[in-house]
């Protein structure tokens, strides 16, 4: 398969199209940001871990029947996958109290939801991902009522057998963040599920295993994606890298405060 132009690029990942109709190449690369790309990073290897954790997390979906975009991986951090027309919504499912619903709401951090609790943000940077509800979903077009009714089941469907595999591997699934496009009539989870798109806690020690360390400057990202990407997929973790990289660029406080995420 051969990798054609590029069809869009976002704030850690390009698409391009490629010679086989219906396919298009997604490339994880190294940059990272937080804060509604307040803060940005360029971090080694950052774009081949979180491809390997999605190419992993896809695989295992398809074998419990849920349909993704993924195809297969072509190298370490380029995926082939089924060309899909995005629907622009962030489908957030919440096993605990974390992050925004924190900020926003009267919840205390790690408090344990009765059941999962579905967020759906409108994916729009200009006006920093507005949450929706279904009404406005529906007003707007973006989804109709039948497919938003398939899109929560499934992001529950994926939410349970998730959850189930990382508590395997000693990890609680707190949080995490879908993308759903269309084929036709059929609905397949697209985009990524990686670190950069997931709250992990260790389920023994609490400690961030996610993009967290690095928005709230907790530890080294790198070394911590390298064990988790590992611990996750079950591969031996890679050498301890012999160059210390430069530490991340912090937001400043405003920034921080202003903006929340990715
Ligand atoms: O910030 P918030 O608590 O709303 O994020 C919930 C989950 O969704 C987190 O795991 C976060 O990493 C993910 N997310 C994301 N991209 C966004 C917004 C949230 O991956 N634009």
């Amino acid at each position: 398969m051969k990798q054609k132009k590029l069809l869009y690029t976002g704030k850690a990942k390009s698409v391009y199209h490629t010679d086989v109709k219906g396919t298009l190449i997604v490339e994880f690369r190294d940059d990272i940001t937080a804060f509604d790309g307040g803060r940005k990073d360029t971090l080694k290897n950052k774009g081949s871990y979180n491809a390997g954790v999605s190419a992993f997390f896809f695989s295992c979906l398809e074998k419990n029947g849920v349909k993704t975009h993924f195809l297969e991986m072509l190298d370490g951090n380029r995926m082939a996958v089924r060309e899909l027309s995005m629907i622009p919504l962030e489908v957030i499912v919440r096993n605990l109290a974390a992050g925004s619903i924190v900020r926003n709401y009267p919840f205390r951090e790690g408090m344990p939801l009765k059941s999962p609790v579905i967020v759906i943000d409108y994916k729009d940077d200009s006006r920093h991902d507005p949450m929706l509800n279904d009404d406005l979903i529906v007003a707007l077009k973006l989804a109709t009522p039948a497919e938003l009714m398939k899109i929560k089941a499934i992001a529950l469907k994926i939410n349970t057998i998730l959850s189930a595999l990382l508590a395997k591997q000693g990890i609680t699934l707190v949080d995490f963040k879908m993308e759903f496009g269309r084929q036709g009539k059929t609905i397949y989870l697209g985009d990524e599920i990686s670190m950069d798109s997931m709250r992990l806690w260790d389920k023994k020690t609490g400690e961030s295993l996610d993009k967290d360390v690095y928005r709230f400057n907790k530890g080294d990202v790198m070394a911590t994606y390298n064990r988790v990407a590992a611990r996750i997929t079950k591969r031996p973790k890679d050498a301890t890298p012999k160059k210390k990289a430069a530490a991340p660029k912090k937001a400043s406080k405003r920034t921080r405060q202003k903006f929340h995420n990715t």
